[in-house]
């Protein structure tokens, strides 16, 4: 009896270890295994023969077999399973973490796309200014807007130097001292020389530009020229007393701002050419009447205002038709040319001169009574008197005839203050030109 258990227990293993490596084809094995019993078992049923020993032991082995392939089979799969779902769960971790690190830069960059966006409106607002202060002060407001740190200057060139024109926060002035930078030396020219951006994230380990951070207590910077036509303009700089604080983003942003403020002056600067050619007259390169008459009448609404006092002189060249029918028409021109020149250059930049009429001048003198109004004029006879026009290898003179008003106190209306001078003029004319008469009395 012991022997046949143990045999039971024995066939019951070898089974179940059959079973295991055999596990590909266990449905095979199933089925050889239960015919094999059926064939045993059925003849049996009908009580038509005994088993023998061994007949048995092949059923219960049998048996055991088929109940262990299922059983295998059965913690295979929930294995099977549980690795599954352990690689799905696994799986589905990683793709978590993945995806917070993909939002996360979308979130940034989604960031980094707002000030463009806002940069884009900006572009719109900046095309709209008229004067190169109002763009530069525009350029740098967005700028400290969309960086969000440090403090912006903007450098233009007026005349030779760079001057410090614009920037932000409205304190920006405080910090620094546009006298005490070197242009020549140092950051300023590279960038210059270089026309390309320069980022500095810790000015005290760049022994090159260690006097600027003396200078200016700057750590770390970036900055970016201006160009006009290819020309250093002017630059933007922004910089910060903390080291590491721009970034390359920053800089993209700085150079689009600054390459917009370059197409936009450039846009400035012909537009205040166009105007000043509608405003002038091509030959004499003066105002013509109608810009004068509006330059004029803000001049006498700002001496009103002050209590100041303006002068008028209205100047007519004397026998300009002889010299015209003598000479012709070419040389009359070259002196109306001439004379032009030598208007625009000897006033005041804070005067206005135009082309009247044909060859009639006029001339406002801001803040000048009419004494010292007189003696302008009398400066400018002599001038004129000794000017020489050469043309054809001929020298040609002329001569002025001046007539002065003056505005004090409202007493004269802009027509009123013309027809003074004129009325003067008229004098001058009569009492044998080449002279200069100061009107007085009442209209
Ligand atoms: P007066 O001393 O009294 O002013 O004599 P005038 O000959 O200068 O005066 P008038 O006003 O009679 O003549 C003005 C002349 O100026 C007429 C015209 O031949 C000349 N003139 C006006 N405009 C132009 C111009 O654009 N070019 C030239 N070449 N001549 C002009
Ligand atoms: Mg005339
Ligand atoms: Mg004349």
């Amino acid at each position: 009896k012991i022997d046949l258990f143990l045999w039971l227990i024995s066939c019951g293993l070898i089974a179940l270890g059959l079973s295991y490596f055999t596990f590909k084809f266990r449905i095979l094995i199933i089925t050889i295994l239960i015919l094999l019993i059926i064939s045993w078992v059925v003849p049996l049923s009908k009580g038509a023969v005994t088993l023998t020993y061994i007949q048995t032991m092949l059923i219960l082995f049998s048996f055991f077999g088929i109940l262990s392939v299922l059983i295998l089979d059965r913690t295979r799969l929930e294995d099977e399973g549980n690795a599954e779902r352990l690689t799905f769960i696994r799986n589905r971790d990683l793709l978590n973490i993945k995806l917070n690190k993909i939002s996360a830069k979308l979130e940034a960059r989604n960031k980094a796309l707002t000030r463009y966006l806002d940069i884009d409106t900006a572009a719109v607002k900046l095309n709209k200014c008229i004067s190169e202060e109002e763009l530069l002060d525009m350029v740098s407001n967005e700028i400290y807007k969309a960086i969000r740190k440090g403090t912006v200057y903007i450098f233009y060139r007026k005349d030779i130097d760079f001057k410090l024109i614009a920037g932000r926060p409205k304190s920006f002035r405080y910090n620094l001292d546009d006298k005490a930078i070197d242009f020549d030396s140092g950051i300023y020219s590279e960038m210059m020389a270089r026309k390309t951006s320069i980022k500095i994230d810790d000015l005290s380990k760049e022994f090159k530009f260690k006097e600027i951070q003396a200078i200016e207590g700057t750590r770390s910077l970036i900055a970016y020229p201006i160009l006009i036509d290819d020309d250093v303009a002017g630059f933007i700089k922004v910089d910060s007393e903390k080291t590491d604080r721009f970034t390359y983003d920053d800089i993209r942003l700085v150079s689009y701002l600054g390459d917009l403020a370059g197409l936009f002056l450039t846009n400035i600067f012909y537009l205040n050419e166009i105007t000043k050619l509608a405003d002038s007259d091509p030959l004499t390169g003066l105002f013509i009447r109608r810009y004068f008459l509006e330059r004029l009448s803000l001049m006498l609404t700002d001496a009103a205002k002050r209590g100041g006092k303006l002068s008028l002189i209205f100047m007519d060249i004397d026998d300009f038709k002889k010299l015209n029918d003598k000479h012709g028409h070419l040389v009359g021109d070259e002196i109306l040319r001439n004379l032009g020149r030598y208007l625009r250059h000897s006033l005041r930049d804070d005067d206005c001169v135009g082309r009247y009429g044909g060859e009639e001048f006029i001339i406002a003198l801001n803040n000048t009574d009419i004494d010292t109004g007189y003696k302008i004029a009398e400066r400018l006879r002599k001038g004129i008197e000794s000017m020489s026009v050469v043309l054809d290898k001929s020298e040609f003179h002329i001569t002025v005839s001046q007539g002065i008003s003056e505005f004090h106190d409202n007493n004269f209306s802009i027509s009123q203050l013309i027809t003074a001078a004129d009325t003067a003029l008229y004098s001058a004319k009569k009492q044998g030109k080449n002279k200069v008469i100061t009107f007085e009395g009442k209209l």
